[in-house]
């Protein structure tokens, strides 16, 4: 494959690199914020699993990072290359220690916006990318209970599996609005959409706490129950301008100005991705290789020299 042949299969990976971004996914978030104004006097935000940091980068953007009292904290399992304004945390927003380290930062100053565009390696098993997706954010809600101000809001990633009314249902106890959002920019062959909490507001007598996972609802037994009236019917949007480019479509690379189109290299290569050893092995031939006994009467693995 080419190196143009991704330009123009997905356009907004083109347009990323062309202003600046270092994801597609900045225009996800940015599409968010035309539709709810998600930035609208916000000046502490929290980007959970924010690698490569397109989030990242339009946050200290939109909200002035630098500025003083102005926070951006950006969280990730992978390191991130430095974006000025933003506070980095290397860790695992599914551990009481990174947990601990986030909320640090909100202490008596909490935070009124809370992303998280987590994902875990997607396996292809439905089922079971949906429930690490749930626990990504569980795992996130936990921590946005810990920083945000009454009035807060929290967004994130979710995939819209056959259990996300339970999830809905769940975001509805500590938020007065949910909503289920889908910017243009997120392929619709894509079960990914955004959850859309505005106005936090946790039932009385709750107290957050790291040790209790927030399955543990207590406080409110009704939470639960997804039949008759108590059911949550979560309205779903769709984001974005209408003309923007439609992700799903290939355009030619040619520019509707006429102007000779030119490649732009990605903004921030990956620093040390986890596909780096594979290359380095499969360039030296030791990757292992396992040969289909049925084809070949003796099974072989390759093994790595010591
Ligand atoms: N919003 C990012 C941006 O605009 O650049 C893209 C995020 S990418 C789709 C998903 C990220 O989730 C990956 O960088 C991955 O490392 C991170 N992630 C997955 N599980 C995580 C976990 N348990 N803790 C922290 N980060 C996690």
């Amino acid at each position: 494959m080419g190196r143009t042949s991704k330009d123009k299969r997905d356009v907004y990976y083109r347009l990323a690199k062309e202003n600046g971004w270092r994801a597609r996914s900045a225009f996800k978030l940015l599409q968010l914020d035309e539709q709810f104004q998600l930035f609208q006097g916000v000046t502490r935000a929290v980007d959970l699993c924010a690698a490569p940091g397109s989030w990242s980068q339009v946050l200290s953007q939109k909200i002035g990072g630098q500025g003083c009292g102005h926070v951006v904290v950006a969280v990730d399992l992978q390191a991130m290359a430095p974006i000025p304004g933003v506070v980095q945390i290397q860790g695992d927003i599914t551990q009481l220690s990174t947990a601990k380290e986030i909320i640090q930062h909100f202490e008596g100053c909490p935070a009124d916006l809370v992303v998280c565009d987590g994902a875990p390696d997607v396996t292809g098993l439905h089922d079971v990318d949906e429930y690490m997706q749930a626990q990504l954010l569980l795992a996130a809600l936990n921590i946005a209970t810990h920083v945000l101000k009454p009035g807060g809001c929290f967004v994130a990633k979710i995939f819209r599996g056959r259990d996300v009314t339970l999830l809905y249902s769940q975001l509805r106890v500590f938020f007065s609005s949910v909503l289920c959002a889908k910017p243009r920019s997120s392929r619709n062959s894509s079960i990914e959409a955004f959850a859309v909490c505005q106005s936090y507001d946790p039932p009385a007598g709750f107290t957050p706490d790291l040790t209790r996972p927030l399955l543990d609802h207590s406080y409110d037994p009704d939470f639960n129950q997804l039949d008759g009236p108590s059911r949550i019917i979560v309205p779903f949007v769709t984001c974005g301008d209408l003309s923007s480019y439609d992700s799903d479509r290939s355009y030619p690379l040619d520019l509707e100005d006429g102007s000779e189109y030119k490649y732009t290299p990605p903004t921030q290569p990956p620093i040390s991705p986890s596909y780096q050893e594979a290359c380095r092995l499969k360039k030296k031939g030791w990757l292992a290789k396992e040969i289909h006994p049925q084809h070949h009467p003796i099974s072989r693995v390759d093994t790595l020299p010591q």
